[in-house]
C-alpha cells in the first residue's frame, strides 16, 4: 500500500513536471513565434507610429501582457509615441498613463528597469477608467533608432501572480532590436526618399534650364549671320561631315543639307589653292583653335572667308565648331580704303612738294625786295617820306619772308623731303654763337636788359655730339626768337645738362609763360595762343610745329614746362657720346 502510495506520488511527481517541461516547450515556441513574426510581417509599413502600434498589439496578444507602450523621453519630459491596452481599445494616446518623474530619473540612468508596480504604486500611473486594471509586474527597456537618441518600451502585467515578465527577458531584446532595426530601415527610406524628391526636383529645375538654354542657343544658332558648321573628326583629326549648320550655311554656300553632310571641308577650298596652300590650311585647321582666311568654292561662286574654329567634345565625339564670314564685302571695302589713302597721301605730298617749290620760287623776288627797300631806306638822299615807306616795305617783306620760310620747312616736312645730316657739332660754340646773335637781337628790339645767360658744362673738347648742325642751329634759333618774342624783361638762358648717353638742350625764359591747357597744343601746326599782350608778336603758328618735328627727326623730342607769368622752358634731349672729340 505504500509502495503504491509512493508510486502514486512519484507518478504524480513525473506528471508535473512533463507539464511543466511541456508549458517551457510551448512558451519557447510561441515566442519563436512571435519573433517570426514580428520579424517577417511589417515589411510593408513604411511608418514608424504604426510599425510600433502593430508591434505592439501582436506582442500584447500572443504575449498576453494587457498593456504595451512605447515613448521617447527626456530627463524631464516624455511623449507616448503608440501604445495598445488589451483593456481598453482605442484608448489615445497619453490618457492611460503617466510616467512619474522618479521612473524618468531612473530611465536616464538605467537601460533595463524591472519591478512589481503594486510594490512602487506611485512609479507609474493608469487613469481612472482603467480601474479594472490592477498593474502588477513592469519592464521598461531603453534603445536608440538612427532618428530617436532616447526610447523606452514598457511593457506591464497585470495584478495575477506570474506573468511572462518573469521569464526570460532575451525574446524582449530580440523584438526591440528587430523593431528598431526595422525603424532605422523606415526612417532611412523616408530620408531617401525625401532626399530622391529633392534629387527629382533639382534635375527637373536642371532640365529646365538646359531646355531654355537651349532654346536660346539654337536661336541663336539659327538666326546667326555668320555661317556656324559643326564638323564631325575621327580619331587621327580627319573630318568627317558636317554634323550640324545653320541657315546662313545654306544662303551663303549655295548647298542644300545632304550636299553638305557628305562634304569634306577640305574639298570645298577653291581650285586656286595650290597643293602645298592645301597642306598649309589642313595643318592649320588641325590645330585646337584660331582664326583662318580662305577662299572657298561655292555653288554661287569662289568666296573669301575668315573662318573662326575650335575643337570641342560634343556626346565624346571630336567636333570642329566653325563660324564661317563673308569678308567679300569688307574686303572690297578695305581695298577702296587703301586706295583712298594712298590717293590723299600722293596728293598731300604732291601739294607740299608743289608749295615747297613755289615758296622757293617767291623768296627770289623776295629777296630782291628786301634789299632794295633797305637800300631805299639807308639812302641818306631820300626824302623823309620816301626812306619811311621804304621801311614799311622792308619790315613787312621780312615779315611775309619768314612766313614763307616756314611754309617752305613745314612743306619739306611733309613732304618727306627733309634730310638730316649727321656731323659732329661742338654745341660750346653753337650755344656762344647763339648767344651773341641774341644779344644783338634784343639790342635791335630795345629789349637790351633782358639777361642773356648761357649753361654749357662740358669742356669744349668734349662738347660734341654727332648730328645736323644746321637744323639744330634752326631748332635753337625758332625757340630763342620765341623767347625774345614772349618776354618783356628777366632773362633768356639757353645751354644744357649732361648726361651719360645724351644731352638735354633747352631755351628758357621768364616770360609770359603758356596755360597748362594751352602747352599741348602749341606744337600744333598754325596754334598761337591768343593774349591781348602779345597778339601784336607776329608768327605763323608753324614755328613749334616744325621745331618739334625737325627734333624728332633727330631722334629727340620737344618737350615744355611752363606756368602763365612765371616763363617758359622748351627742352630736348639728343644721343651724346663721349667719345666724339672734335
Ligand atoms: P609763332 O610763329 O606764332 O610763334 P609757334 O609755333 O612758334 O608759332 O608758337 C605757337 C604759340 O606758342 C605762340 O603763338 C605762343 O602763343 C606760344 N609760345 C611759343 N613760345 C612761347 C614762349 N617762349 N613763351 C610764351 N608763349 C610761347
Amino acid at each position: 500500500m505504500a509502495a503504491d502510495k509512493e508510486i502514486l506520488r512519484r507518478l504524480e511527481l513525473r506528471v508535473k513536471e512533463l507539464e511543466e517541461e511541456n508549458n517551457s516547450l510551448s512558451d519557447q515556441v510561441e515566442e519563436m513565434l512571435l519573433l517570426n513574426l514580428i520579424n517577417e510581417s511589417f515589411d510593408e509599413i513604411t511608418d514608424e507610429g504604426m510599425l510600433l502600434t502593430a508591434v505592439l498589439e501582436k506582442i500584447s496578444v500572443l504575449k498576453d501582457i494587457p498593456y504595451c507602450a512605447c515613448f521617447e523621453f527626456s530627463e524631464t519630459s516624455y511623449n507616448c509615441l503608440a501604445q495598445y491596452c488589451s483593456f481598453y481599445t482605442k484608448v489615445p494616446c497619453l490618457s492611460v498613463v503617466s510616467i512619474s518623474g522618479d521612473l524618468l530619473k531612473e530611465l536616464n540612468t538605467q537601460s533595463i528597469i524591472r519591478t512589481n508596480l503594486k510594490e512602487k504604486p506611485g512609479l507609474l500611473t493608469f487613469d481612472s477608467k482603467s480601474a479594472t486594471f490592477f498593474p502588477g509586474e513592469m519592464l521598461a527597456i531603453t534603445f536608440q533608432t538612427r532618428a530617436l537618441n532616447h526610447g523606452v518600451f514598457i511593457f506591464v502585467c497585470d495584478g495575477k501572480p506570474s506573468g511572462p515578465l518573469k521569464n526570460d527577458l532575451l525574446p524582449f531584446y530580440q523584438i526591440i532590436r528587430i523593431v528598431t532595426d526595422k525603424w532605422d530601415r523606415i526612417s532611412l527610406m523616408k530620408e531617401l526618399k525625401q532626399l530622391n524628391k529633392e534629387l527629382e526636383k533639382r534635375v527637373e529645375e536642371r532640365t529646365n534650364l538646359l531646355k531654355q538654354s537651349e532654346e536660346k542657343y539654337r536661336q541663336l544658332f539659327d538666326m546667326a549671320n555668320d555661317a556656324i558648321f559643326l564638323w564631325e573628326i575621327d580619331a587621327n583629326g580627319k573630318v568627317l561631315g558636317c554634323k550640324e549648320m545653320n541657315d546662313a550655311v545654306l544662303k551663303m554656300t549655295g548647298y542644300n543639307k545632304d550636299d553638305l553632310q557628305s562634304l569634306n571641308l577640305f574639298s570645298l577650298l577653291a581650285d586656286t589653292y595650290t597643293q602645298k596652300e592645301r597642306k598649309v590650311f589642313e595643318k592649320d585647321f588641325a590645330r585646337q583653335s584660331g582664326i583662318l582666311k580662305a577662299s572657298f568654292n561655292t555653288r554661287i561662286g569662289i568666296i573669301p572667308l575668315e573662318l573662326h574654329f575650335r575643337r570641342i567634345k560634343l556626346n565624346n565625339k571630336q567636333m570642329v565648331l566653325a563660324i564661317a564670314r563673308d569678308v567679300s564685302e569688307r574686303q572690297a571695302y578695305e581695298k577702296q580704303i587703301i586706295e583712298a589713302k594712298n590717293k590723299a597721301v600722293e596728293s598731300e605730298k604732291l601739294k607740299s612738294a608743289f608749295l615747297a617749290n613755289m615758296s622757293h620760287e617767291i623768296r627770289t623776288p623776295m629777296n630782291a625786295i628786301i634789299g632794295f627797300s633797305e637800300l631805299l631806306y639807308q639812302d641818306e638822299t631820300m626824302p623823309g617820306e620816301v626812306k619811311l615807306y621804304a621801311d614799311i616795305i622792308f619790315k613787312n617783306s621780312l615779315h611775309l619772308l619768314n612766313l614763307i620760310n616756314d611754309i617752305v620747312d613745314y612743306s619739306k616736312i611733309e613732304a618727306e623731303q627733309v634730310t638730316i645730316w649727321n656731323e659732329a657739332i661742338n654745341v660750346n660754340e653753337l650755344i656762344s654763337e647763339l648767344s651773341i646773335n641774341m644779344i644783338s637781337i634784343l639790342h635791335q628790339l630795345s629789349k637790351s636788359h633782358i639777361d642773356v645767360l648761357t649753361h654749357t658744362p662740358l669742356i669744349d673738347s668734349e662738347a660734341v655730339i654727332i648730328n645736323d648742325k644746321t637744323r639744330l642751329r634752326q631748332v635753337f634759333t625758332n625757340l630763342i626768337n620765341n623767347a625774345i618774342k614772349f618776354t618783356q624783361q628777366g632773362f633768356i638762358e639757353i645751354g644744357y645738362q649732361y648726361n651719360q648717353d645724351y644731352l638735354e638742350f633747352y631755351v628758357r625764359d621768364s616770360g609770359i609763360g603758356i596755360a597748362t591747357e594751352n602747352q599741348k597744343k602749341v606744337f600744333e601746326r598754325f596754334v598761337q595762343v591768343r593774349d591781348p599782350e602779345t597778339s601784336s608778336a607776329g608768327g605763323t603758328g608753324l614755328g613749334l610745329a616744325i621745331c618739334s618735328n625737325l627734333v624728332e627727326r633727330m631722334n629727340g623730342q620737344l618737350c615744355l614746362e611752363s606756368s602763365i607769368g612765371e616763363g617758359s622752358t622748351f627742352w630736348f634731349k639728343l644721343p651724346y657720346n663721349k667719345t666724339n672729340e672734335s
